[in-house]
């Protein structure tokens, strides 16, 4: 029997018996295994130097209650949604002014839950004990963060702003566990001009979450999902990805496992990302 936790919900602030709460859902480490066939690869935090298969996710059970478990799991089913309307979004081969392709996906449906997704993955790795997540810290911007969960309010565009880019492999290759990653989140602001920002990889999907009151830099407002206007989905070549540099320099150290016993050949490449 599961041990039952008592403590104090961080939405609600009731004091109340926890539930388990996935922090990634857990519809995207299904997703690997039941449309892609792939086994999903966890890698945890580099710097505690070890990686884990992981079938179900990472869940922390000392977050939220039932009830607010629930209304958080609204926002994770509105993102399902959305990353299945992908047949339908207009792709955008690159030009000679855009280097990278695009897609154009449209006024978003469920906006508010879209981007209060993004916010609440956010906040529940900022507030979970589970060392997968320990690069989060949103200092006292969980506190806004949580406000906006709280009133179903997604911000306007700065707050929180999130940008969604979609991994290609090279050449036309197909998608293979290669490409298909979900590792721990990472903290970047080189790319953002000194803005903090938390990547978040979720197998193809690369988020990219502002976690500051300044606004990011004017070359990436296109990138960023919009709401009643048209937003787009970068493609990020793999090679050359953030996702590629990050995994790809923790694999190297462990090139004989992954090559031998997981089948997965990387090649590690530094090249300019697409912003
Ligand atoms: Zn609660």
């Amino acid at each position: 029997m599961e041990k039952k936790v008592i403590g104090t919900c961080q939405l609600c602030l009731e004091e109340k018996q926890l539930q388990k709460s996935h922090i990634i859902p857990e519809y995207i480490y299904k997703r690997l295994q039941e449309d892609f066939h792939i086994e999903p690869l966890k890698v945890v935090h580099m710097d505690l130097d070890y990686f884990q298969r992981d079938r179900k996710g990472d869940w922390d059970n000392t977050i939220l209650c039932p009830t607010c478990d629930n209304k958080i799991g609204k926002y994770d089913e509105a993102f399902k949604l959305f990353i299945e309307t992908q047949p339908e979004w207009k792709y955008q081969p690159p030009t000679e002014t855009q280097p990278f392709g695009a897609y154009s996906v449209g006024t978003i449906e469920n906006f508010d839950k879209i981007k209060l997704f993004f916010i609440s993955l956010l906040w529940r790795a900022h507030l979970s004990i589970k060392p997968t997540w320990k690069a989060v810290d949103m200092g006292p911007l969980a506190s806004r963060a949580r406000d906006l969960i709280l009133a179903n309010n997604p911000g306007t565009d700065h707050d929180f702003s999130v940008m969604l880019n979609i991994l290609r492999p090279p050449k036309n290759e197909p998608l293979t566990k290669n490409h298909m990653l979900i590792i721990s989140p990472s903290k970047e602001k080189s790319y953002f001009d000194g803005i903090t920002t938390y990547v978040f990889y979720l197998t193809e999907f690369t988020a990219y979450i502002k976690c500051s009151n300044r606004p990011w830099p004017n070359r990436l407002h296109l990138s960023m999902l919009h709401e009643n206007k048209n937003s787009y989905i970068i493609e990020t070549p793999y090679e050359g990805s953030l996702s590629n540099r990050r995994f790809a320099g923790f694999a190297l150290q462990k090139k004989e496992f992954f090559s031998k016993k997981l089948g997965m050949d990387f090649k590690f490449t530094v090249q300019k990302t697409a912003w």
